[in-house]
Parts: C-alpha cells; sequence; structure tokens
C-alpha cells in the first residue's frame, strides 16, 4: 500500500456529495485509478470535471482530492499519473466559486484547497527543480505562483530554473500576482 492509498483510505467519500450529484464513492475510485492503482494497474484517464470542480465550482470533495493529489506527488507513481495529479492540483488551487451546500457551511472550497496545497510546497519545488518534462514543471510552479506565500522565493526559483520553465512561467505571463 502506498501513500496514495493511504491518503485515499483516511477520508470519507461515502458521506461527500459529488458534484454529480451522487456520493463521492466512485471519486475514490477513480483517483485510485488516476495513479494506476485500480484493477487495471495503469493509470486512466479520469476526468472529474463536473464531479470534484469545472471552471466556475470546487464541489464538496476537492480538499480531500487536493490531500491525495499532494499524496501522488510523494508517491511513486508513473510521469503520466503524475502529470494528471498535477493538473488536477492546479484545477483545485485555482478553483473560485464553492457549490452551495458546502458554502452555506461556510466554507470557501478554493481557499480551503490552497492552504491545503500549501503544506506541499518544497514538493511542487522539487517538481520545478527536477526538470522532468515541460509539462509537470509549468504545471508545478503555476500552482505555486497561485499558492506560495513569498513571492521573493518564487521569484528567486523562477531565475534558477529559467532555462527550463515554461515562456508563460519565466516571463510571469501566466501569474496573476505580478
Ligand atoms: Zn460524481
Ligand atoms: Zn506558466
Amino acid at each position: 500500500m502506498g501513500l496514495v492509498e493511504t491518503e485515499i483510505a483516511g477520508h470519507d467519500w461515502k458521506g461527500m456529495l459529488c458534484g454529480c450529484g451522487d456520493s463521492a464513492e466512485h471519486v475514490a475510485l477513480d483517483l485510485l485509478r488516476l495513479a494506476g492503482r485500480g484493477p487495471l494497474r495503469e493509470p486512466g484517464a479520469v476526468s472529474l470535471e463536473e464531479h470534484v470542480w469545472s471552471p466556475a465550482t470546487l464541489w464538496e470533495p476537492a480538499p480531500a482530492v487536493t490531500s491525495v493529489a499532494l499524496a501522488a506527488l510523494a508517491d511513486d507513481v508513473t510521469p503520466r499519473s503524475r502529470d494528471r495529479f498535477l493538473e488536477l492540483l492546479h484545477r483545485m488551487v485555482a478553483g473560485e466559486g464553492t457549490d452551495h451546500g458546502s458554502a452555506r457551511r461556510g466554507l470557501d472550497l478554493p481557499e480551503v484547497c490552497r492552504t491545503l496545497a500549501v503544506q506541499g510546497l518544497w514538493l511542487l519545488y522539487g517538481e520545478v527543480m527536477s526538470n522532468r518534462s515541460l509539462g509537470a514543471v509549468g504545471t508545478a510552479f503555476e500552482i505555486l505562483s497561485v499558492v506560495e506565500p513569498d513571492r521573493g522565493r518564487l521569484h528567486r526559483v523562477r531565475e534558477i530554473a529559467a532555462d527550463w520553465l515554461p515562456v508563460c512561467c519565466r516571463t510571469g505571463l501566466c501569474d496573476d500576482d505580478r
């Protein structure tokens, strides 16, 4: 059992309402597949759009999904699976709205996800410095652009990694907080 399975097992998916109106139990299975830990043993093309996120809204399982994505980055997953978890994490921290039920309970889901992602700061910097793939480097840096409270550190790393960062990150084009 790896970190991904351990983290998935630590959340009450059944008790969460998914964006599709069902319980979020299926999201746990989708995440396992995304990690290549499902019955097929290879990363599946799983989309959690309209379940956990949409361009305008995050749903109740979003914070749990954020934690699982961070666990995946610390786990030994394939490069493809790593890319997908990074993209998923990006969706979580770049979210803008909260579903009605969670909002009524006083939750700001994008904010909760960003706070969680800050705990994985050094994992994300590790990803940027690894220069493993242009996609992963860019996504990790863009997540950091959203969540890193220390802008000076972000900009210093941008200089060090300038040779392999995508142009949008290097020039600050994708950073709202320039
Ligand atoms: Zn769903
Ligand atoms: Zn960029």
